[in-house]
């Protein structure tokens, strides 16, 4: 969009009523040009997630700021918002990004994990075809352990957040620790930074 009124940081907004198990945000680009989306849990909801962003955009608490906004171009898809894939090697195999889920099962993030993954996966090849060796499964079984030692501990846990914060009924509980969840995750501090 552009025409909206931004700040020059990253603004998240959680609550079930915004975003239904996900949050929604506004990225400032460049002068009154943004990025603005959300995202949802498809079994949250039984909207898709343009109508959820149509009513933040004309409900939230923020609305004015969209009041003379004009939408240059419209995006969406799907992210992978389980468990990194327990096995993710085969003969001639190692899969990364997506494919493998590796995506922040939190925030949906999935870029710097694909990146980051499809270093560690060139790199690990590199070596291994160096060495004289053959891509079966088992030697490429050596990628998925630096993977995990990298990436995987933390991928897990903050599944595992997740699935505690889903698994509560109450809206209103759930928002709070999303909130929460979220919030550490975003802060300079945090303990997930490039995750
Ligand atoms: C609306 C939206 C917003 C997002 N925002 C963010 C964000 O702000 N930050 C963030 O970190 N992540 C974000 N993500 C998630 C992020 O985009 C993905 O996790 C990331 O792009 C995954 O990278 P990838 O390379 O694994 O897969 P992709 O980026 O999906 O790349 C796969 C590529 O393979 C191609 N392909 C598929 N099938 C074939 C085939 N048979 N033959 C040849 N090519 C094929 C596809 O066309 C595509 O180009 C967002 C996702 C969506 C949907």
């Amino acid at each position: 969009m552009d025409g909206v009124a931004t700040e020059p940081l990253l603004e998240i907004v959680t609550g079930h009523q915004w975003a239904p198990g996900g949050y929604a945000w506004i990225f400032p680009k460049d002068g009154d040009y943004a990025e603005v989306g959300l995202g949802v849990i498809r079994t949250q909801t039984d909207r898709d997630a343009r109508w959820h962003l149509n009513h933040f955009i004309e409900n939230a608490f923020l609305k004015d700021r969209f009041a003379d906004m004009r939408i240059l171009e419209i995006q969406g898809g799907g992210v992978p918002l389980a468990s990194p894939l327990k096995k993710q090697v085969a003969d001639n195999l190692i899969l990364v990004g997506d494919a493998a889920r590796h995506v922040n099962p939190v925030t949906g993030g999935g870029i710097h994990t694909a990146l980051r993954s499809g270093v560690i996966a060139g790199h690990f090849l590199g070596d291994l075809l160096k060495a004289g060796r053959t891509p079966t499964a088992a030697n490429l079984g050596g990628y998925q352990e630096i993977w995990e030692a990298e990436m995987g501990k933390s991928m897990w846990q903050l599944y595992r957040h997740k699935r505690e914060i889903f698994r509560n009924r109450d809206l209103d509980v759930r928002n709070k620790l999303l909130y929460g969840i979220l919030s550490r995750y975003f802060s300079p501090e945090s303990e997930y930074r490039k995750v």
